[in-house]
């Protein structure tokens, strides 16, 4: 299975800076521990790429450092070259896990999952949307229906914003329905859950939404988004999902591309654990059973 990482194009960040960057390399130092997951820098997004999503001015301005002292706020991240330089190779890295996963079943980023960049602005660690950026590369390619299946405990409003309205995607986000942002936007399906749901009720939801999907929409292409953050160690995501809770939500989705024999590419997405260890290790669960999954894909083949 290919693995698509960008760790090493760090993003210089001032000490105490809440994002926790060293996930990342933690990350992939865990999963390069599984014999049959080849790790692979991904390319950086051109502004062809990022062009069929985001707009001119914007990218300009992110790529020459000419975001203004509220922009920059918003992002949350000082602005540095290196920081386009990370923002790019994460939509590069998505846009690689779709081919793969096309190829293969499927494949995944080790990073991105940057839902909330709008087409003009970014937001809450986000500088550029990857999982739309992506669908829109491959839809380039050849016309092809994508849902983005987003269990990020925050909403995916930018990308609500960019494809919630695109009858060619089907965008689903099942969120904290009181956390970050607070001002949401209409995917095709939004589902906010309470502060402390636990793995009973989530699974449930998840259940009936990705019933909801099926019966509108046809997806040749998953993208998802496999949020560590609804997970009960976060400091951020106010839900009271097990790390075994986790590990059948993956199955949930996994099992809903192998019914309906669609390509899935994942990213990590968010992740802020009290122990940066339980957010890497719920994320290397998702690889591990997306490996599994692409071993099972191969052996059907
Ligand atoms: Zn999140």
């Amino acid at each position: 299975m290919k693995a698509y990482y960008t760790d090493h194009f760090v993003l210089p960040l001032p000490s105490g800076h809440r994002f926790p960057m060293e996930k990342y390399s933690l990350l992939r130092q865990q999963v390069s521990n599984t014999v049959g997951i080849e790790l692979i820098e991904p390319r950086a997004a051109s502004n062809e790429d990022l062009m069929r999503v985001h707009t001119e001015g914007y990218i300009q301005a992110v790529s020459s450092g000419q975001l203004t002292p509220a922009q920059i706020r918003e992002i949350g991240f000082p602005w540095s070259e290196k920081m386009v330089e990370r923002s790019r190779r994460s939509a590069g890295a998505t846009i690689k896990a779709c081919l793969s996963a096309i190829e293969e079943g499927v494949a995944v980023n080790l990073a991105g999952g940057t839902h909330h960049a709008y087409a003009d602005k970014g937001s809450g660690f986000c500088v550029f949307n990857d999982a739309a950026v992506a669908a829109k590369y491959i839809q380039n390619i050849k016309p092809t229906s994508v849902a983005i299946i987003d269990l990020d405990v925050h909403q995916g409003n930018g990308t609500a914003a960019l494809l919630g309205q695109d009858p060619s995607c089907f965008t689903l986000s099942l969120h904290g329905e009181k956390n970050f942002p607070f001002r949401k936007e209409a995917s095709h399906l939004d589902w906010g859950l309470a502060d402390g749901t636990t793995d009973q009720e989530y699974l449930d939801t998840l259940n009936q939404a990705l019933e909801y999907l099926e019966a509108r929409f046809t997806p040749e292409l998953i993208i998802y988004l496999a949020g560590a953050d609804p997970h009960e160690g976060d400091r951020l995501g106010r839900l009271k999902l097990t790390t075994d809770g986790m590990a059948s939500r993956d199955r949930m989705v996994l099992d809903f591309a192998n019914v309906h024999q669609c390509p899935i590419a994942i990213a990590m997405a968010g992740g802020y654990g009290h122990d940066i260890q339980t957010t890497v290790s719920v994320h290397a669960q998702t690889i591990q059973l997306a490996f599994e999954y692409h071993q099972k894909h191969r052996a059907n083949k």
